[in-house]
């Protein structure tokens, strides 16, 4: 079994889902006392949203470069970064160490793919949503990515900061995005990415009419095919 490298922390509630993920995954493959081998580099995640919000991304990078170097002396052989906002910085990271880094869109990509889908919508930060780094990773995967408008971005985007990176769990922000979910349905998504790592802690399969893709569970999923391919 490899060893699975984690830069968590962003934020730690989704942070706290990976590990859980990762031990159920490989207790599932392998059964009995198994778990995953893992390292986790955390952050302050305070520190990483003032970068985020102030534009210093090059800053961040350099932070997330130091944690994947760090699990990477630990003994891990791949590394994660555990949001999907931060694989702003992925080339950095990935540049820093000689270990793989197993990239967010890549594997949300192959699961909507392996769904049969082509177009789908895309909830996340406004970074995610609204910048080239992840669109633009998952439409070279061949995929048609539909966003919500401005006003639906926002609420999006808010309830993420503002609840789930907290641990606040609230019915009307349920509503809020069962609501922007059918509108990306109307518009034409044949299925729809919970592109946070904190989404699938607020909504599921039974919020949408349409099939919707956890990426902190196919990221969790992946990194133990990872771990246990010979
Ligand atoms: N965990 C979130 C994500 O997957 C948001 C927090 C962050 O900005 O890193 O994008």
């Amino acid at each position: 079994m490899r060893t699975i490298g984690l830069l968590g922390g962003m934020s730690w509630e989704s942070t706290a889902e990976y590990y859980r993920l990762l031990n159920e995954f490989t207790r599932d493959r392998l059964g009995g006392l198994h778990s995953a081998k893992c390292v986790l580099w955390s952050v302050d995640f305070a520190q990483v949203e003032l970068l985020q919000s102030e534009g210093r991304w090059e800053e961040a990078g350099a932070l997330l470069a130091d944690g994947a170097r760090a699990v990477e002396a630990a003994g891990a052989d791949l590394v994660l970064i555990c949001t999907n906002t931060m694989h702003k910085v992925a080339d950095q990271v990935q540049a820093a160490v000689g270990i793989p880094l197993l990239h967010l869109a890549d594997t949300t990509a192959a699961a909507v793919r392996a769904a049969g889908l082509r177009r789908v919508g895309l909830l996340g930060t406004a970074f995610t949503m609204e910048q080239d780094f992840y669109k633009g990773r998952l439409a070279s995967h061949d995929l048609e990515v539909l966003v919500p408008d401005a006003a639906g971005r926002a609420e999006v985007h808010r309830i993420i900061y503002d609840e789930l990176c907290q641990g606040v769990i609230r019915e009307e922000s349920r509503e809020a995005y069962r609501a922007v979910i059918a509108a990306l349905v109307a518009d034409g998504a044949e299925g729809v990415i919970l592109g946070c790592t904190e989404i699938e802690l607020l909504v599921g399969p039974k919020d949408s009419p349409v099939p919707v893709f956890p990426t902190t569970r196919l990221h969790a999923e992946a990194a133990v095919s990872a771990a246990l391919t010979p």
